[in-house]
């Protein structure tokens, strides 16, 4: 049976496209992208299937998925696909796409997390993994989950008590200070 797109359907994957600047429409399911992610065994929906939901206009059910806040940018499915689909990119949209409407799954704690990484990164100009870490269980108010992990990650110089502060902390602040510009005037 043909599957019929309606108006509304190809309005959320013509804002995908606009706003990651990749054709998503390309897509043609081979599958590369999923088979190559090393998160694909946590994930509800894989990289491919994220690309079908967005053709088949599933716009709650792609912004309400925990897969888009799992994914770690890693960009493997990017450097595998065929058609050149930047699938990473269109993950980062489609985060940021969740907090704009408020859809952001909150079992998964995805939005918290990006938060507090990227107010680490733009206040040292890099991640500071303790700090990071204390602000990210005090928003969430839960400070026993992974807790058994801290005693691997400091034998293994993980974790320091002081942040290094790089160099090019301005840099950064700049880096932040446009992307904010540009996400305004979107
Ligand atoms: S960027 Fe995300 S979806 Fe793509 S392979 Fe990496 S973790 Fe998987
Ligand atoms: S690798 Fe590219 S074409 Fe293949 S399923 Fe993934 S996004 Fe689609």
């Amino acid at each position: 049976m043909t599957e019929t797109l309606e108006w509304k359907d190809i309005a959320f994957l013509r804002e995908v496209e606009r706003r990651s600047g990749t054709p998503v429409s390309a897509c043609f399911q081979c599958h590369k992208c999923s088979t190559g992610c090393p998160i694909g065994a946590e994930m509800e929906f894989l990289s491919s299937q994220i690309m079908r939901l967005i053709h088949l206009g599933e716009e709650e059910k792609v912004l309400k998925s925990h897969s888009i806040w799992l994914c770690a940018s890693c960009e493997a499915c990017t450097t595998r696909c065929p058609m050149g689909i930047d699938i990473a990119g269109v993950m980062d949209i489609l985060r940021i796409m969740a907090v704009e409407r408020k859809l952001t799954d909150p079992r998964t704690r995805g939005e918290t997390f990006h938060r507090s990484f990227l107010s680490s990164v733009r206040r040292h100009g890099r991640v500071f993994e303790l700090g990071m870490l204390t602000a990210y269980k005090l928003r969430c108010a839960d400070f026993l989950t992974d807790l058994d992990k801290a005693p691997k990650l400091w034998a293994k110089g993980k974790l320091s008590l002081l942040p290094k502060r790089s160099a090019d902390v301005a840099e950064v602040k700049e880096i932040f200070r446009k992307a904010e510009e540009e996400e305004k005037n979107r």
